[in-house]
Order: structure tokens, then sequence, then C-alpha cells
């Protein structure tokens, strides 16, 4: 947590109010460039990539070192350079990239596809592990009590997302989504593209919320490896979960 988020959550927590970190600043997004010059601005060099917490071969036989390379160093790294290009002395300068995507409309093309892209790109690389602890591989705590009562077992749960992850037609997403309103109620949802749960001008109102799991289905993510066989990399995905890391996302 820097200084900034620390002293906002101290202060709302001071009020009474229970303050959630963004997910982005768990993932280590960076803010929207700013030059400084606003008023309000905070002054910032803009989104960056965040590093892999792996090796690239890290996750191999799951998922391949030239498919890790291609993916975080080109396809992400590509989503972050066109998203500050797409934001500079633009309106929402600054702004954290939760703020970004809930302001995206349906005619903002580039910042819907690499506002998009980078955040989902971060929570895929967060959530991912090479060798999880035991205490990792199973959701645990109260993740394991919410997808108990939500989906009735674990087992549920993941049949239900690995189904949404493999029949998103063409490219896309499934996720595990946390309801903003009602905490302990989370869902499954699956989006086209580089949409996501977050862009409330965008994604029907029943899928939107707080993403703690993304499961990217672009070929771009396996076809290396496996080629047409989507469903056999979404298994060795959810094989590679760290629970942990998901549960840390959670409001
Ligand atoms: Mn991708």
């Amino acid at each position: 947590m820097d200084k900034r988020t620390f002293l906002k959550v101290g202060s709302l927590a001071g009020a009474g109010i229970v303050a959630t970190p963004l997910v982005s600043s768990l993932l280590g997004c960076g803010s929207a460039p700013s030059s400084g010059e606003a008023p309000h601005a905070t002054t910032s060099e803009g989104f960056t990539l965040p590093e892999l917490g792996f090796a690239l071969e890290a996750l191999e036989p799951a998922v391949d070192r030239m498919t890790m390379r291609i993916h975080h160093g080109k396809h992400h790294a590509g989503y972050v350079r066109k998203l500050n290009a797409a934001l500079t002395n633009h309106a929402l300068s600054g702004q954290s990239l939760e703020a970004v995507l809930a302001a995206i409309t349906v005619s903002d093309t580039g910042l819907r596809n690499n506002g998009g892209g980078h955040f989902n790109h971060a929570l895929f690389w967060n959530i991912l592990t090479p060798s999880p602890n035991p205490q990792d591989h199973v959701p645990s705590g109260i993740l394991a009590e919410r997808i108990t009562a939500n989906f009735g077992s674990q087992e549920a749960m993941l049949t239900e997302l690995a189904q949404a992850a493999s029949t998103r037609f063409g490219s896309g997403w499934g996720w595990l989504v946390q309801d903003t309103h009602q905490p302990d109620r989370l869902f499954v949802a699956s989006t086209p593209n580089q949409d996501n749960p977050l862009m409330t001008g965008i994604v029907d109102a029943e899928i939107q919320g707080r993403p703690i799991l993304g499961i990217d289905v672009w070929e771009h993510a396996y076809y290396l490896n496996y080629q047409n066989r989507r469903t056999d990399y979404v298994a060795a995905i959810l094989d590679r979960v760290n629970w942990s890391a998901v549960a840390g996302l959670m409001a």
C-alpha cells in the first residue's frame, strides 16, 4: 500500500467507513498519466506493466515459456503503452484504473480495449502460481465459505467457471466476481474481448462487480501449446490458481 492509499484508507476508517483497496492498486497497475498541471491531478508517469511474480517458464507445462514471453512482454505491454497514449492530456488523467474503466462508453474503443487489457492481464498474472503451497491450492477461510454458500461446493464453482471460460465464443474472459453491494455474494461471468465487470458503462448490470479471478481465453493465451483445445487449457489454468491471492482481492 503506498502512502496516499494508506492515508485515504486511514481517514475513511477514522470516519467509521470500511474502505477496501482497489483491486488495481493491489495489482500494481499504476494510475492514468498526468502532467501534474491540473489543480487536483496527481503527478503520475502513467500505468505500468507489473512484473511477473515467477519466471516465464515457471508455469510449464500448463503455460509454455514462449506464450508467457509474448503474452506478458508484447500483448500486455502493448495494452499499457496504448492505454497511456490514449489518456495523455485526457480528462481522466491521474485517475485510478477502476475510475477509467467505469467511465468508458461503447464509443471509447481505445480505452475499452487497452484499459480492459491492462487490468485483466494484471489480474491474470496475479492469481497464477507455479507450485501452489498446499494452503493456496484450494480456497480456504471466508472465500471457501462464500463459494460454498453461493455455489453449493467448490467443485460446482469450478465447473461453472470452466464452462463459462470454455464456451465464451471468440476472444474473451471467464470471471469469478464479488458483488459490490453484497460482499458475501460471488458469481461467475464471462465477457467478450477485453471487457470486464468493472466497465459499468458497458457490461450488463447483472455481471458488474469486483473481479477477483480472471481466465484469459484469447487464442494468444494458449494456441502455441493447445491449438484448439481450449477446455484443456482452462483446466490447466484452474490447476494453477493461487486461491490465497484470489481471497486477497476480495473486499
Ligand atoms: Mn491475453
